[in-house]
């Protein structure tokens, strides 16, 4: 992990006496005209490389990408380039400062800056708000292609720190007085090669085009852009630790894309809902900026330009930065097939969610024609929306910093001038709790979010309850109390629907993030007066997760089902066994279909996936290698392995698999119900565990919850070979964060069982109990259901 300082060492204060820059001088960067060198002495991508960024059906490696980086860094002055870090796969991760040569050679000053302005605390008569506005830079933070199956960042990044580096008309060079660009030139480089040497592999064949038949990112794949918050991958964390954390950037531009069949690029601002601790100042500049992004481009000519459309406002998994300070410009440019390029017709143009492809709206003003749509246009299109942004943010760099300043007074200020339900003051947390690896984790994720924890100095009484001295406390006034109280309290998702009478709005992602419940760690909100507390406390260490019985001894041999259909949920379940060094082995098609499979196993998992992929698989345009799923001889194979004494555990939609595959006495009662009458896309709800049952003799979380994901729900149609050991709660103990319609169909109803057959069992978890790494509070249930009580010891 890097240490918050590590810019100290690197900054090289050469061309500006230390008491010039304390007087102010650097204001708009009139006193220090921009340094260049001659652009020729500049490398060029397509001089080392032989095709241009953006070019159809060419794809840059993570190698070239670096090695152009690193050669432009060496040349320009107007770039620094860091390693971060190593990614999971063991590539370099790098960000790139791009900036006039001047502020560069002070950014520890401008980052000094940020600091006292995002902290009114921190400011001092010499260094007072008005001067701190006067002296300090926008700071603007570019992550591209996160997502690496949306390969256009991977150029776009190459495009925009070449035009950087190398231009000189008076744009360029007041987009580089007024900001400081980060800019990662992919947040996912193992992706970058996973899907570029995957797409190299398949050009000129049936295949060209395709996903890869593996997770982009090796643990999450797609769900990279979820882990804001919980801060799970070593990715996720160098961006956190060493660009958001010690900058704090007033402007993050998210580069993304989306399908290829309505608006070409969605710019904010975004739809609704908004989460309610988001800064209502954040909501509006998000939307000026974007509304500025749009108007710039329809102005040079691009089309199918949509804003308000399809994205929402609503997880910090997403939207870290506007809970962090930073209005959010998320662009999603249309797709192609990766880099080759497809045909649009314009009668193919479909509705995107708030407006129509074919129709002018004021959202969605400059309807496309359709037409050829490939990698050029895409980086064409991302190119523009960035440079629009940079123009933007440059020219208003006051207003920015002005409204930057506005966020920290409040945030420190009385109450926040939003809303109407009072907010909490506090919240407290006991330091005696029933997994106290859990309570730190909590502590830690809180605390490596910027969030300011406590101790209480005096015994306090909250609902009748009282908490010693001593214990957690997390006040909301502070930096980023907004922020805490989003992660501690309990969502209430509203009741959006598509028109009167007619089906859910869906949500962009899911609806709760709750960390107690996630967690399983007891915290009591706080209203009225705060307790009184000590100093801010250090940043406690991230744990050493341990299950007694399974942690590294190999002792139970497990399986865990990978899909060439890959499925997030298959990344997240090794993540989560790696985490607890718990050993398994990765099942794929072939291995199944086998058979044989209890000489090998005690226990097999399938994640979550629909039923039918477990099944088929991939077809189409795949090679004949990858093809068909686990098919009738795999079923067979799991089918014999239970009866013969093995442990199947189905987590999710896979349970439904279970069910048709093997013949299980069970039903889903959640089955063809459709969401008008049923809905939970993405919720945490209360069940009661029998704690006696095997399967549960781990389970200690004081409030039980599960992680509930469109996901099945069991009556039981044999009671002499299944058991309930979790069933859903009734009333107000049922939605506990997040969104439910239908509360009723899930009453009583269960939500874990596990059935005999033969000497085994299957146990069908009717939810996500490892849910994005998060979900601690119900991993015991999995631990339980691998050792079945024999060796399962309460830690
Ligand atoms: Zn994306």
């Amino acid at each position: 992990m890097l240490t918050r300082s590590f810019l100290v060492r690197r900054v090289a204060h050469r061309s500006l006496p230390v008491a010039a820059v304390a007087a102010g001088l650097l204001a708009s960067g009139r006193v220090l005209p921009a340094q260049t060198r001659p652009a020729q002495h500049l490398p060029s991508f397509e001089q080392m490389y032989g095709f241009k960024p953006g070019t159809d059906r060419k794809l840059p490696s993570w190698k070239q990408v670096t090695d152009y980086f690193t050669a432009l860094a060496k040349a320009s002055p107007r770039v620094q380039l860091r390693t971060l870090g190593k990614t999971v796969l063991g590539r370099p991760f790098l960000v790139a400062f791009i900036s006039d040569s001047a502020n560069l050679a002070h950014l520890e000053r401008y980052r000094t800056i940020q600091r006292k302005l995002m902290d009114p605390r921190l400011r001092t008569p010499r260094d007072s708000r008005e001067q701190l506005i006067e002296q300090g830079k926008n700071v603007i933070l570019v992550t591209c292609s996160i997502h690496s199956t949306e390969v256009g960042g991977w150029s776009t990044g190459l495009v925009l720190a070449d035009r950087l580096a190398r231009g000189n008309d008076a744009e360029t060079r007041m987009i580089l007085q007024n900001t400081i660009i980060l800019l990662v030139p992919s947040q996912n480089p193992d992706g970058v090669d996973i899907v570029g040497d995957w797409y190299r592999s398949t050009l000129d064949t049936p295949a060209e085009g395709t996903s890869p038949p593996e997770l982009y990112h090796h643990y999450t794949g797609h769900d990279n852009n979820r882990d804001w918050y919980a801060f799970t991958q070593p990715e996720t964390r160098y961006v956190v630790d060493s660009l958001y954390t010690p900058w704090d950037p007033q402007i993050v531009n998210d580069i993304h894309q989306q399908g290829g069949n309505a608006g070409r690029i969605f710019i904010p601002p975004y739809m609704d809902p908004v989460e309610p601790n988001i800064d209502p100042i954040l909501t509006s500049s998000t939307n000026a900026l974007g509304m500025q992004m749009s108007w710039s481009m329809i102005q040079q000519g691009f089309t199918g330009v949509a804003n308000n459309a399809s994205y929402d406002m609503w997880s910090p998994a997403r939207q870290y930065s506007l809970v962090h300070r930073g209005a959010r410009l998320l662009t999603e440019t249309a797709s192609a097939r990766l880099a080759t390029p497809v045909n649009v017709e314009f009668d193919r143009l479909g509705t995107g969610r708030g407006y129509d492809a074919r129709e002018a709206t004021w959202n969605h003003p400059a309807v496309w024609a359709g037409g050829k749509w490939g990698y050029e246009e895409i980086v064409k299109y991302q190119t523009a929306a960035s440079w629009a942004l940079f123009v933007h943010a440059a020219r208003d760099r006051r207003a920015w910093l002005e409204s930057y300043a506005a966020l920290g007074d409040r945030a420190l200020g009385d109450m926040p001038p939003w809303g109407r339900d009072p907010w909490p003051s506090a919240f407290l947390i006991p330091k005696t709790q029933a997994n106290p690896a859990s309570l730190q984790r909590l502590i830690w994720t809180l605390q490596h979010g910027q969030v300011e924890v406590r101790e209480s100095t005096a015994p306090a009484t909250v609902g009748g309850r009282t908490f010693a001295a001593g214990s957690y406390v997390v006040l909301v006034k502070q930096p980023f109390g907004g922020y805490a109280k989003s992660l501690l309290e309990r969502q209430k998702y509203p009741n959006l629907f598509e028109y009167p009478g007619g089906p859910p709005k869906r949500p962009y992602d899911v609806t709760a993030h709750t960390l107690p419940l996630l967690f399983g760690v007891d915290v009591a909100t706080v209203m009225g007066a705060p307790p009184p507390t000590g100093a801010v406390l250090p940043e406690v260490s991230w744990p050493a997760f341990t299950v007694a019985g399974l942690s590294g001894t190999g002792v139970k041999r497990i399986g865990i089902y990978q899909s060439y259909n890959a499925p997030m949920d298959e990344g997240w379940t090794r993540y989560v066994f790696d985490t607890y060094r718990i050993p398994f082995t990765t099942l794929h098609d072939k291995d199944v279909r086998a058979g044989n499979l209890i000489a090998k196993y005690d226990a097999i998992i399938l994640p979550d996936q629909n039923a039918n992929q477990i099944a088929r698989g991939l077809g189409g345009p795949y090679p004949d290698s990858l093809k068909g799923g686990l098919g009738a001889p795999g079923a067979a194979a799991l089918a014999a392995f239970v009866e013969a004494g093995g442990t199947l555990l189905a987590f999710n939609d896979a349970s439904e698999y279970a069910i048709e595959n093997l013949e299980l006495p069970v039903r889903n009662v959640l089955q063809g119900v459709r969401n008008t009458d049923f809905y939970a896309p993405g919720s945490l709800v209360g069940v009661q565990v029998d704690r006696a049952h095997p399967v549960a003799s781990l389970f200690n979380a004081p409030v039980p919850a599960v992680w509930f994901e469109d996901s099945p729900a069991f009556d039981v149609v044999d009671p002499n070979k299944v058991t309930v050991v979790a069933r859903y709660a009734e009333g107000s103990a049922q939605l506990l964060s997040g969104w439910l319609l239908g509360a009723q169909r899930l009453s009583g109803k269960a939500a874990l069982v596990d059935v005999t057959k033969g000497k085994g069992h299957v146990v069908l978890f009717g939810f996500r109990p490892q849910y994005r790494g998060q979900s601690e509070a119900t991993y015991p249930l999995i631990w339980g259901a691998i050792l079945r009580g024999a060796g399962a010891v309460r830690p």
